[in-house]
């Protein structure tokens, strides 16, 4: 077999990908994106990949969360540590419930290219090229618009640069601190209304208080006061991704250099397709997305390619099949998984299966099929007696309303408010938080 070489997607079948029509311009971008610093560092992708082991194995739980797209417009440092907050709160309460350590991965620092659901849009009569992303083409609904344009990765890899430096800031540097963001989950279980949850967030803060009489601070344990904290993202552009790849000098391996994950979309992951090849060769952990279309004969090829090694970690099957479809299609995959001997962490996508359009005209997610979705996922683990390693959703840390319902329920009246997001409806702040307290009683079942 010839050698993997980053290139090699360019020879296969791809789709979802945009034409590029000033191939000088392509190849200025590509030129001065492989001369830029990787994003991340081998050690860190491979750390991550242990992580994963254990999630697989039971030994850890996965929190993936984020915007379904990624915005220049709505680039901000407080988005970014509002989605930050908000994602160690729900790692904290799902620590608590699951009593192992939660690996948090944001969807963030690279989730810029979008796969749609076909490629023009026709809006009163006139049609154009779909929006793919901000790192390829932009929303307003005009011609300019929407052609792709390659300089827009430089602004993409800027964005992810800042929002993975300040990541890294708020990881280490005392924001993260244990009593403070337990003390930001007291406010929010307070409220009358919330006063179920209010139990365990008591008990939290009894535990707080515990290590703190025995001298486990922020002052006295690391642990207490940083957070480890990586970046994923769908590896759709593989331009970007090729201009960002990276030989590791430790491993003589190549590490994806756009961040710590990569996973691949339900509409891309074609056995003979580029998308597939180029994760093939990366040695970041890989993450595939298993819809109701999703084979079992295509599941193991695609373990093979992916994890011919068969490593812990290496491989995350993220399920999105939809509220009350798990019980028809994971059991198929687990036993396709089973028959391989392949090593596997299972993630549960509640939200790509449950997108409705509203009576108002909006994409939407009802939060009771998205927990519906989650319990349906834990209930097959158990029958099968195999590990649900984590979850996956489409969320965010300020007060939009994209999804309907939770305890501060959003209504389909509500949803013009603040529907803010480029793609997919995100949970908001509040339906995380509470999803969190929900997903932790599964887990402490
Ligand atoms: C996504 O994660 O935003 C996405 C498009 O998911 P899927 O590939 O599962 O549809
Ligand atoms: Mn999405």
């Amino acid at each position: 077999m010839t050698e993997w070489q980053k290139s090699n997607w360019r020879a296969k079948p791809r789709v979802q990908m945009p034409d590029y029509t000033d191939a000088d311009a392509l190849a200025a971008v590509e030129g001065q994106l492989s001369q830029y610093p990787p994003l991340v560092f081998a050690g860190e992708a491979r750390s991550l990949k242990q992580q994963l082991g254990a999630a697989g194995r039971g030994e850890a739980f996965l929190l993936q969360g984020g915007d379904c797209a990624e915005s220049f417009d709505q680039f901000s440092a407080d988005a970014i540590r509002d989605t930050f907050q908000v994602m160690l709160q729900m790692a904290m309460v799902l620590t608590y419930g699951a009593k192992v350590p939660v690996v948090k991965v944001g969807r963030m620092a690279g989730q810029f290219a979008k796969p749609r659901s076909a490629p023009t849009e026709v809006i009163d009569g006139v049609e154009l090229p779909s929006y793919r992303g901000d790192i390829i083409n932009e929303l307003a609904f005009t011609p300019e618009a929407r052609i792709p344009d390659p300089k827009k990765m430089l602004h993409a890899y800027t964005q992810a640069a800042a929002t993975l430096n300040l990541l890294r800031a708020f990881s280490t540097g005392g924001f993260a601190d244990m009593s403070r963001v337990h003390s930001w989950t007291l406010g929010f279980t307070n409220a009358q209304d919330e006063q179920k949850y209010s139990e365990v967030a008591d008990r939290i803060q009894d535990t707080i208080d515990f290590m703190s009489a025995a001298g486990i601070t922020a002052d006295t344990t690391h642990e207490f006061s940083t957070v480890k904290f990586y970046t994923s993202h769908e590896s759709l552009l593989l331009e970007y991704e090729e201009a960002l790849t990276r030989l590791d000098s430790t491993s003589g391996n190549w590490l994806a250099g756009s961040g710590h994950m990569i996973w691949i979309g339900d509409r891309t992951r074609q056995p003979d397709g580029a998308h597939v090849e180029f994760c093939s060769g990366v040695l970041n952990p890989i993450g595939l997305k298993c819809g109701p279309t999703t084979t079992a004969d295509d599941l193991k090829v695609l373990m093979n390619k992916l994890n011919p090694g068969n490593e812990e970690g290496r491989l995350t099957l993220i399920a999105r099949f939809g509220a009350g479809k798990v019980a028809e299609h994971l059991p198929r995959l687990i036993q396709a998984v089973r028959e391989e001997g392949a090593k596997v962490t299972w993630v549960c996508d509640p939200m790509h299966g449950n997108t409705i359009k509203s009576s108002s005209g909006y994409k939407t997610r009802p939060f009771d099929s998205v927990l519906r979705e989650v319990r349906d996922f834990f209930a097959v683990h158990k029958a099968e007696g195999t590990i649900p390693g984590g979850v996956h959703f489409e969320m965010t840390g300020q007060d939009v309303t994209e999804c309907t319902g939770g305890v501060r329920a959003v209504t389909d009246e509500d949803l013009s408010d603040r529907y803010h997001t480029a793609c997919d409806p995100r949970l908001n702040a509040s339906q995380s938080l509470e999803l969190a307290f929900l997903v932790a009683e599964e887990l402490s079942d």
